[in-house]
């Protein structure tokens, strides 16, 4: 690398993990040189998503394994501070996100349909990932820069506090997208499981698009927030009785769960043709009986985050129906209470970062 190029790179500061045991540690390190087509992102708030302690804790090992230096963090928002000389998305000052991709192949049948990431070469995650080349690692944003192709960055339209905004780069996408696939809407009873901060948006997002909303928690103290975020009916999940009187009447169930837990009982719920879409991804598998899909003529899917078209769609959607995050806002040196909580289900309903401080 000439001295030029070096002197261009962009130094960030950061938080990294180095192992699954360790504590989050200040981390510098540089961004590359604004290219032609790349903008500068000084970032305000980065979300704490649940993916993130699975990856720092190395709980994907088998799918997904870890590499430390981790700094995660794909919920990010923020103000762009340089643009390249090829930029016409963005402008110096506007507000920027980035969710849980930056890159992909841009000619496979994922990414030319506006689904990046499920890239056939695999899109380039935001963190504990590798660029394109497959060698450069990539860093989130539990930091305070970021650069990133245009293409890759969704516009956020705001004014104010920003903090509620990040969430939806990956929480409000993962909740939006299947909740849109599955059509829902007026008329039709849709089932949350896990309120936690996927949870709290699917909540949100299947009101403002007209459904009717039972939150299935395993947290009876959570039920007058269920209500003020918009649920309709709250139920325990693990009362039999509760889950019996719902059998057979669900058109869609979302589950966000991330721990180990059992599909049939809310796969039951489902009405005829009724469809159930997992997010949670829990590090270990479970097993389901045939009979439960066969009876009712029922579906059962997964989905993962959403393009950036669809992220994009989403984005507008929450500003014109005024849907943010219910955040709980912590300064860096706080990430591991943050985690802790999280795992404990006690997150009301994200935590978000302060990073103008980093
Ligand atoms: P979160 O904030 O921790 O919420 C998860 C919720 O699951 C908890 O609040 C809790 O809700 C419930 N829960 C926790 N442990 C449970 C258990 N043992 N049994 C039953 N319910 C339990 O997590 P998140 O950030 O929303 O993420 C949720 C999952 O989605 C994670 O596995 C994450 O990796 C995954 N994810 C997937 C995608 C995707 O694209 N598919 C994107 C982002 C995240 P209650 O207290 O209400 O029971
Ligand atoms: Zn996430």
């Amino acid at each position: 690398m000439t001295v030029a190029a070096e002197t261009k790179a962009i130094a960030t500061k950061g938080f990294a993990t180095h192992g699954p045991e360790a504590k989050f540690e200040p981390f510098e390190f540089t961004r590359r040189e604004v290219g032609a087509n790349d903008i500068l992102i000084d970032i305000e708030y980065c979300g704490i998503c649940h993916s993130d302690i699975h990856q720092a804790k190395n709980e994907w090992k088998d799918s997904m394994p870890a590499t430390y230096p981790m700094v995660p963090g794909h919920e990010i928002v923020g103000r762009v501070s340089q643009v390249g000389d090829a930029v016409t998305k963005f402008a110096v000052g506007d507000i920027a996100g980035i969710g849980c991709f930056i890159d992909s192949c841009g000619e496979c049948a994922g990414c030319t349909s506006g689904h990046e990431q499920y890239c056939i070469k695999g899109a380039t995650f935001t963190y504990n990932g590798v660029e394109m080349d497959k060698v450069t690692p990539t860093y989130g944003g539990y930091s305070n820069k970021y650069v990133i192709d245009q293409d890759y960055a969704l516009k956020v339209n705001a004014t104010g506090d920003l903090s509620g905004l990040a969430p939806l780069l990956c929480a409000g996408i993962t909740t939006y997208s299947p909740l849109k696939r599955f059509k829902v809407g007026p008329g039709q009873k849709v089932g949350v499981v896990g309120l936690g901060g996927l949870g709290h948006m699917g909540v949100k997002l299947a009101k403002a698009m007209g459904a009717e909303v039972t939150v299935f928690s395993t947290s009876p103290g959570k039920e007058a927030d269920a209500k003020a975020l918009g649920a309709d009916n709250f139920v325990l999940s693990h009362d039999p009785e509760a889950m019996a009187a719902l059998a057979s009447s669900f058109n869609f169930i979302l589950d966000t769960v991330s721990a180990q837990h059992e599909l049939m009982p809310y796969l039951n719920c489902l009405g005829l043709n009724g469809a159930m879409v997992v997010v949670g991804v829990p590090p270990e598998p479970t097993t389901i009986h045939q009979m439960a899909l066969i009876m009712g003529n029922r579906i059962l899917a997964g989905s993962l985050i959403g393009g950036i078209p669809e992220t994009q769609e989403m984005l507008d959607f929450c500003a014109e129906h005024g849907v943010t995050a219910d955040v709980e806002v912590i300064s860096p040196d706080r990430i591991e209470e943050a985690y802790d909580r999280t795992v404990k289900s006690d997150v009301r309903y994200r935590f978000v970062i302060d990073m103008k401080t980093a």
